[in-house]
């Protein structure tokens, strides 16, 4: 009997209901020299096969990465048939200026935004209070409002199944995301978490609160333990302390990091997929390895007139 039940064990097929139909995006930075272009666009072309719904590029903190973000998001759509979305945030922006670099991206074909707030420099580790440009945006609800405003532009906001940092609580948090939607965006990525359950009481509680949108999951598969645990302090997502056991005694094994992280992303996105997630959204961080690995667990295969399906 013990026999049997390890093999019944054994042969539990993890991914085998898997079934290849989730539907993927990936999102980049703008690369600051020669080098990260390179290394981006290898990254780009490797992922393109796997058809994703769109890419997206940051928008570096207070629009420092203005024109690279534009260059990177043009580049997009000029080489790629991948739709391309760009992040935009309110800081230190006038409603003008906001409004020039959005006809920028119509103007080059971009049809997709992905709005935000967006956060004030950092000092060390830490943020200054939000505030507004005098002329400008004091929320994403109101830049959602805005770029519809002027142009019909699909537009994504964030979510945080954690609750971002500056909310009151919850709810408040929850109504805040509402006010987004009703604005006018279709879809919320949300920050990256690592558990699946929590997601799963964040996506019933936005249902609880009448919002009917897709909350796509954002995916951040970790190699680096001490890396993430400096963003995850910054933005209120929580890092649990199996993940520090994990990767204990590893910083001289950078391979070995790889296979933990695709193996905790693909787990994470395996229990995501059985709970009915059928979006979902990578951090990238501009390497296309771990995101390809997890996305071929998924059961995404390449499609294109070279490849087979
Ligand atoms: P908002 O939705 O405006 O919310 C900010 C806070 O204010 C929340 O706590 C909200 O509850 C509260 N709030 C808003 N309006 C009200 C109100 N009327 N009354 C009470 N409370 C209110 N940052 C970048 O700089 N560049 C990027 O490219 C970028 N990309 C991101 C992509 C994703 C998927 C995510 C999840 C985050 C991204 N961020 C980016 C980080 C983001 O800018 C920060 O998390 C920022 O602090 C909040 O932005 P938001 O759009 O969620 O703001």
């Amino acid at each position: 009997d013990q026999l049997h039940e390890a093999r019944r064990a054994t042969d539990d097929p993890l991914f085998a209901d898997l079934a290849g139909d989730a539907q993927i995006s990936f999102e980049f930075f703008p690369p600051k020299n020669a080098k990260m272009e390179t290394t981006l666009w290898d990254s780009v072309k490797t992922l393109e096969p796997l058809n994703p719904r769109f890419v997206s590029v940051t928008y570096g903190a207070g629009g420092s990465t203005r024109e690279r973000t534009h260059a990177t998001v043009r580049r997009i759509v000029e080489e790629t048939p991948i739709q391309a979305a760009a992040h935009l945030t309110c800081v230190d922006a006038s409603k003008a200026e906001i409004e020039e670099v959005i006809g920028d991206y119509w103007d080059a074909g971009v049809r997709h935004i992905v709005a935000l707030r967006g956060d004030p420099p950092r000092k060390g580790d830490t943020f200054e209070p939000f505030r507004p440009h005098p002329e400008g945006y004091a929320s994403a609800a109101e830049l959602v409002a805005g770029i519809k405003a002027f142009k019909p532009f699909e537009v994504s906001v964030a979510a945080y199944p954690e609750v971002h940092p500056e909310a009151d609580c919850p709810q408040a948090d929850l109504d805040n995301l509402k006010r987004k939607l009703d604005a006018g965006a279709t879809r919320a990525i949300t920050q990256f978490f690592f558990s699946a359950e929590n997601f799963f009481r964040f996506r019933d509680a936005v249902a609880a609160a009448g919002i009917d949108a897709e909350i796509v999951p954002g995916i951040l598969p970790v190699s680096n333990v001490a890396t993430t645990q400096r963003i995850a302090g910054m933005c209120g997502a929580a890092i649990p302390p199996w993940m520090n056991r994990l990767f204990e005694g590893l910083d001289e094994l950078p391979a070995a990091r790889q296979l933990i992280a695709a193996t905790v992303a693909a787990e994470m996105c395996r229990k995501l997929y059985a709970g009915g997630v059928r979006e979902f959204h990578f951090y990238t961080l501009n390497r296309a390895e771990l995101s390809y690995a997890i996305c071929h667990l998924l059961g995404m295969r390449p499609h294109g007139p070279d490849q087979t399906s």
